[in-house]
C-alpha cells in the first residue's frame, strides 16, 4: 500500500493512546492511516525519526492570530503557529462580536492551521491592543452586548468554543461574561488579572469547573496564586480541586519562573501549556510553542506530561479528542516530529528574568491534514 506520508522508528508519545514507545506512523487521505510497530509499504515522503521524538500535531490553547485587523496583536497563524508545530489553535479573544465574522471569512477560513476561537465579551475584542487611547475607550461598559454575543456563538458553533474575559474590563463585566457563557453553554476562559483591585482569588469566584483561568503563573506586581510566604493560595488548590482549568498563556507579561516554581514544587501543576503568541511576544521572550514546552521540562515535567498538556488535555476541554489531540487511526492526520536537543539554553520568562535548560524541542516537520508541509533539511 502506497501512504502520502511515512513516518518511521520515531518515538512515539501519544498520551492518549497510552504510547510512549518506538512505533511508525502513516497517513493518507488526511487522517492517520496505521500506527504499528512497523510498518511495511511506500510513501510519498518517508520521513526517517530515529532518535526523533514523535508526537499528535500540538494544540496552542491561547494565541491570537486575527492578523491584520488587530494590527498590534494578532500575527499571522500559518507562519508562527502551523509551521512550528501547533496544527491547532485556540485564538482566545482577539475579535468580539461586532468583529467576529471577518475573522471568521478572512482569516479561519483561509488558515491552514486549524483555528478555534473564543469570542470576546467586549464588542470589538482586543482589536485596539497596543494603541492604549483606543483601549482606554473600548473598556467602556457600553461595548458588551450579551444578546449579540450570544448569537454570534450560536451562528459559529463549528469555531468558537467559549467567551473571554480580559481584566482591563473590571469585575462588573467578569459578571456579564459569567452570564452570558451560561447562557450560551460554553465555557468562559479568564484572565489571572494580578491587580490588587481583582486577585485571582475574586475571579476564581465567578469561574464554573471547566471554565479557563489562563496566565496561571502570572507574576504580579499584585496578587497571583500565591500569598505572601509563597504558598499556594487555598482558594487556588481548592479550584484546581473543583475543575478549573489553569492555564499558562506565557505571553509577553504573564508568566513568571519563580511563581512557576514555587506552584509546581507544591504540586500546583499546569492543566495545559500554551503560548499567548501575539505581536509583542513572537520575537521573544515566547518565540514558539516548543520553546514554551522546552521551558517545562526545565520546571521538571516529564517529556510524557509537557506532551499530553498540548495534546489530548487541550482537545479534551475543546471538545475534539479523540479527532485530533491524538495520532488513534482515524483521527484528522496531524504530527510533528520533534528533535530533542541537549546543551545549555537559556530561557526567559515575561519579567526578564532567566534560566538556563539543558532541553530544548525543535520541530523537525510538520504533518498537518496528513500532507507534510513542514521538513527541516
Ligand atoms: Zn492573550
Amino acid at each position: 500500500m502506497e501512504y502520502d506520508v511515512l513516518v518511521r522508528n520515531g518515538l512515539l508519545i501519544d498520551p492518549f493512546q497510552g504510547i510512549y514507545e518506538k512505533y511508525d506512523v502513516a497517513f493518507s487521505e488526511g487522517k492517520v492511516a496505521a500506527v504499528e510497530k512497523s510498518i511495511s509499504g511506500s510513501a510519498k515522503h518517508v520521513i526517517d525519526a530515529e532518535g526523533k521524538i514523535v508526537t499528535p500535531g500540538v494544540i496552542d490553547l491561547h494565541v491570537h492570530v486575527y492578523y491584520g485587523v488587530a494590527s498590534r496583536l494578532g500575527i499571522d497563524p500559518d507562519s508562527t503557529c502551523l509551521m512550528k508545530g501547533a496544527t491547532t489553535v485556540l485564538d482566545a479573544g482577539t475579535a468580539g462580536h461586532v468583529v467576529f465574522p471577518g475573522f471568521r471569512k478572512f482569516v479561519i477560513e483561509r488558515a491552514r492551521t486549524k483555528i478555534y476561537a473564543l469570542v470576546n465579551i467586549g464588542a470589538l475584542g482586543l482589536i485596539g491592543f497596543g494603541y492604549p487611547n483606543v483601549e482606554k475607550a473600548m473598556k467602556n461598559m457600553d461595548f458588551i452586548d450579551i444578546e449579540e454575543t450570544v448569537k454570534c456563538i450560536e451562528q459559529n458553533r463549528d469555531i468558537i468554543k467559549g467567551i473571554k474575559w480580559h481584566r482591563t474590563y473590571g469585575q462588573e463585566t467578569l459578571v456579564l461574561a459569567k452570564w452570558a457563557a451560561e447562557k450560551a453553554g460554553c465555557f468562559l476562559m479568564c484572565e489571572n488579572s494580578a491587580l490588587h483591585y481583582l486577585p485571582v482569588e475574586m475571579v476564581l469566584r465567578y469561574m464554573r469547573p471547566g471554565d479557563i483561568l489562563t496566565h496561571c503563573f502570572h507574576g504580579g506586581p499584585a496578587s497571583t496564586v500565591l500569598d505572601e510566604d509563597g504558598r499556594v493560595r487555598p482558594e487556588v488548590e481548592k479550584a484546581a480541586r473543583r475543575g478549573i482549568i489553569f492555564d499558562i498563556g506565557h505571553g509577553m507579561a504573564s508568566f513568571s519562573f519563580e511563581v512557576a516554581e514555587k506552584a509546581i514544587s507544591q504540586g500546583l501543576l499546569p492543566t495545559t501549556i500554551s503560548t499567548d503568541l501575539h505581536y509583542f511576544n513572537v520575537n521573544g521572550p515566547v518565540y514558539d510553542i516548543g520553546t514554551t514546552m522546552s521551558k517545562f521540562l526545565f520546571l521538571g515535567l516529564s517529556l510524557e506530561q509537557v506532551v499530553e498538556r498540548v495534546t489530548s488535555k487541550p482537545a479534551e476541554i475543546l471538545g475534539i479528542l479523540p479527532e485530533r489531540g491524538t495520532l488513534r487511526p482515524g483521527a484528522v492526520g496531524d504530527c510533528v516530529v520533534w528533535d530533542l536537543r541537549e546543551g545549555r539554553f537559556e530561557f526567559e520568562d515575561s519579567l526578564g528574568e532567566k534560566r538556563i535548560g539543558e532541553k530544548l524541542l525543535k520541530p523537525l516537520a510538520v504533518i498537518s491534514g496528513g500532507e507534510l508541509i513542514h521538513k527541516s533539511t
